[in-house]
């Protein structure tokens, strides 16, 4: 029998996909998936939308999420597979960060608006009501305005870090967040850590550091992650017993990423399920679960 096709990063319009969580799993399974994880950005507000989902459809929900942290100016994202939602500690923390995030955006938002016609209200229209807001949400607003293509075009110009309307966000360092997501009985794992061509985010002391916080993996498979620092990656995968993942990051129509273009294998599923304590993977009729 063929390896379960299985991805563990995705993306919904509850943080900054295109696409309300139903829609999302309809999509994975129209792109033959077995598993999938929703991981939005420091939210867990569309697992149900997504768990009713998939309770009716062939395939295999992970609900997850993406914790923003940061190391100075640079950030650092962090994957938690299967967190208690309701853990007072996770609660408090990712509402902190979307505060950051909305009040970061609301002042690139007014830099932005003093050279071009954007407004906060622009913006605004273009999320979903209590949606985490990031800069994709800009991005729509100014595509909205004809100030952009379309989202990629507007990251490459007025969002990029270099054009002078941008901040980066607040939020907690990644060994903190690592901590919170294992206290909350998820299985932390650092998304696209060699996205950056500056090189990989977390030199191996902090790596340490992050193992004994309870990281259980990296994501090594991922478009974005540089070949050298892959190749880092792994050999940090060995020393230290991580597992690793390969994944989509999908964003909807907002960015290139294909569902399942790339892929994580079952043994790894298996093992975040088996370390989780914080909340179960929800099975759909006839989801294949074994190879
Ligand atoms: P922010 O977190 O607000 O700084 O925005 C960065 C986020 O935008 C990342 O999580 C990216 O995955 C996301 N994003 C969505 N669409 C795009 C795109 N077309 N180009 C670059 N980043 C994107
Ligand atoms: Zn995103
Ligand atoms: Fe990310
Ligand atoms: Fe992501």
């Amino acid at each position: 029998m063929r390896d379960l096709f299985i991805d563990l990063h995705t993306h919904s319009s509850v943080s900054d996909g295109t696409e309300p969580p139903a829609a999302l799993i309809r999509a994975a399974v129209g792109a033959g998936l077995d598993v999938v994880a929703l991981t939005d950005h420091d939210t867990t507000a569309g697992w149900a939308e997504a768990t009713a989902a998939a309770s009716e459809a062939p395939i295999t929900l992970i609900p997850g999420l993406e914790l923003s942290t940061r190391i100075g100016y640079r950030s650092v994202h962090v994957l938690g597979y299967l967190v208690d939602p309701t853990d007072a500690a996770l609660v408090a923390e990712t509402a902190r960060i979307r505060e950051r995030r909305m009040s970061r955006a609301r002042r690139m938002v007014d830099r932005i608006g003093a050279d071009h016609p954007l407004t906060w209200e622009d913006v605004l229209d273009q999320a979903r009501p209590g949606a985490t807001i990031g800069r994709p949400h800009i991005a729509d607003a100014l595509v909205q305005r004809g100030l952009a293509t379309d989202r990629s075009a507007a990251f490459r110009g007025i969002l990029h870090p270099s054009s002078g309307y941008y901040e980066p966000h607040d939020a907690p360092d990644p060994v903190a967040g690592v901590a919170l997501i294992k206290q909350a009985g998820g299985v932390p794992v650092i998304a696209h850590p060699a996205a950056s061509t500056r090189g990989i985010a977390i030199d191996e002391e902090r790596l340490r550091d992050l193992v004994d916080a309870g990281l259980g993996g990296l994501e090594v498979d991922h478009r974005e992650n540089q070949s050298a620092g892959k190749r880092t990656l792994m050999e940090w995968a060995d020393r230290y017993g991580l597992f690793i993942t390969g994944s989509s990051d999908y964003h909807g129509t907002g960015k290139p990423n294909r569902l399942g273009e790339h892929r994580t294998g079952p043994r790894v599923f298996e093992r975040i399920v088996a370390e989780a304590r914080g909340a179960s993977v929800v099975v759909g009729p006839g989801a294949r679960t074994t190879g």
